[in-house]
């Protein structure tokens, strides 16, 4: 059995049954079967039951969103918030799947090529539990539109959501064996990779990532991986400090700070320095910290008890290589599982706080005095998620957002996804596309087809 245990209280939320080796076996069988058939009806009908999923979801929103809360801590106001705008990505999809995968064909004297598409098969997708609806429904609903069937490990931090989505995408129409949500640990994941399945499309850490990688590597199927960041900002000293001091400092320590998109590192230019601290420092206390399940409430606990150990180790190397506190740094006293919202300064790329992904609210902030210097230390990182720049110089944010080695580069504003972007990752942030045309193409294998007339 799995236990769901409540962040934020320690309580037992609800024990689900967990999967097995032998259990998995039968599902991929099942799956296998579903597939084929799944494969064939019209894509229009495959479309209708993925629009109808979000109707049903947003006549689900309190019940799944409180759910999601319970098992992650998140607040109820941002969990409503990526629920609601879960469809918005079904919407993208569902609308410009035919127009990217339309045939393409060439006449030429007695020879007619075309490219056409088909789907992958049963792909397995091993999830993370930080944005359990997001990152599901970027794999979900391409692949299922494409014809593939799934087999959804979504993380044991959030099962209740994972049985959600099982749960609406059947009384949508998908048949219960082309989708099915598989409950279980990391162990169960690395079981499901022993499979013989057609791709793999992962959301989690580079760690895990990597192992992943390695594991099906000599399988020779599609991979997918998404994985963590260190995404740094820049302000540059044209700004208007105090509205970019609140959106930075939301785009950090928003959900925690646990958002693969999170601000991790900000770099400030001398001239502003001080003015954008002294904003930054007093918009992060106002946050509000509490119950997860008040409408109010912007920080709850952490998610996973285990990272508070991973920020209390990068503030103490912070702190004894030079770094300064200005607010936060410990645990909540009498709130286990909750954490300050943590504001470093005199911080350097030689700290771990600078280097490592935090995944919680701790950020460190350090003056540069050009925009070369900057460009320096953004690009000086294991990992190339998403980079920012706020300027009100177009040219200069232009000039530097070509020069920024990750997938997605932010000019005035940060922690962003968009269904028409594609959201990918350089270095240890991951390789694939998922969103976007490419989040499309990533579902479906092309055939070249050599016709020649007799
Ligand atoms: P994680 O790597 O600990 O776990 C992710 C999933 O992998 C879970 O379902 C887990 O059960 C499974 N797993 C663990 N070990 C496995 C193994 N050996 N084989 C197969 N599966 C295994 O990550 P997490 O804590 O769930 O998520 C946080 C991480 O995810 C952060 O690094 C974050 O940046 C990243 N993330 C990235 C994106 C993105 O789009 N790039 C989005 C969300 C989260």
């Amino acid at each position: 059995m799995l236990k769901v245990i409540n962040p934020a209280t320690e309580a037992l939320v609800k024990e689900l049954e967990t999967d097995s080796v032998d259990s998995l076996k039968k599902r991929y069988d099942r799956a296998k079967l579903a597939q084929v058939e799944w494969a064939k009806r019209p894509f229009k009908e495959r479309a209708q039951i993925l629009s109808k999923f979000s109707e049903l979801l947003l006549a689900d929103v309190d019940r799944v969103a409180k759910d999601q809360s319970l098992e992650t801590g998140k607040p109820i106001s941002q969990a409503k918030g990526e629920v609601k705008s879960t469809p918005n990505r079904v919407k993208y999809f569902v609308e410009n799947f035919e127009s990217t995968l339309a045939p393409i064909e060439k006449e030429s004297p007695g020879m007619r090529e075309v490219v056409r598409y088909e789907p992958l098969g049963v792909i397995v997708n091993i999830s993370a539990w930080n944005y359990p609806w997001f990152v599901g429904v970027n794999v979900f609903a391409p692949a299922l539109l494409a014809g593939n069937a799934v087999l959804y490990k979504p993380s044991e931090f959030s099962p209740l959501t994972g049985k959600n989505i099982e749960r609406l995408l059947h009384e949508a129409g998908v048949p219960k064996d082309c989708f099915q949500a598989v409950i279980g640990d990391g162990a169960l994941g690395a079981a499901l990779l022993d499979l013989p399945i057609n791709g793999v499309f992962f959301t989690g850490s580079y760690g895990t990532g990597a192992k992943i990688a390695q594991k099906v590597a000599s399988k020779m199927i599609r991979i997918q991986l998404e994985l963590g960041g260190k995404d740094p900002v820049y302000i540059c000293d044209d700004v208007d400090v105090k509205p970019v001091a609140e959106g930075t400092a939301d785009g950090a320590f928003y959900n925690n700070g646990q958002s693969c998109c999170s601000v991790e590192r900000i770099y400030v230019h001398e001239k502003v320095y001080d003015k954008y601290v002294e904003n930054f420092v007093n918009t992060v206390k106002g946050f509000k910290m509490g119950d997860p399940l008040d409408e109010s409430t912007y920080l709850g606990p952490l998610t996973r008890k285990a990272q508070i150990q991973v920020l209390k180790s990068q503030i103490q190397d912070a702190v004894k290589k030079g770094a300064k506190i200005l607010t936060g740094g410990n645990e909540v006293k009498g709130k286990p599982g909750y954490f300050e919202p943590t504001v470093l300064v005199n911080v350097t790329n030689e700290m771990e706080v600078m280097r490592e992904e935090s995944f919680g609210p701790v950020i460190g902030i350090q003056k540069v005095s050009s925009d070369e210097e900057a460009l320096a230390l953004m690009n000086d990182t294991d990992y190339g998620l998403t980079a920012g720049v706020y300027t009100r110089d177009e040219k200069r944010a232009e000039k530097m957002l070509s020069q920024l080695n990750a997938g997605s580069a932010y000019w005035n504003c940060c922690d962003r996804v968009s269904p028409e972007l594609p959201w990918t990752g350089r270095k240890h942030s991951g390789i694939g596309s998922t969103l976007s045309r490419l989040g499309i193409m990533a579902f479906v294998q092309p055939k070249g087809y050599h016709l020649r007339k007799p």
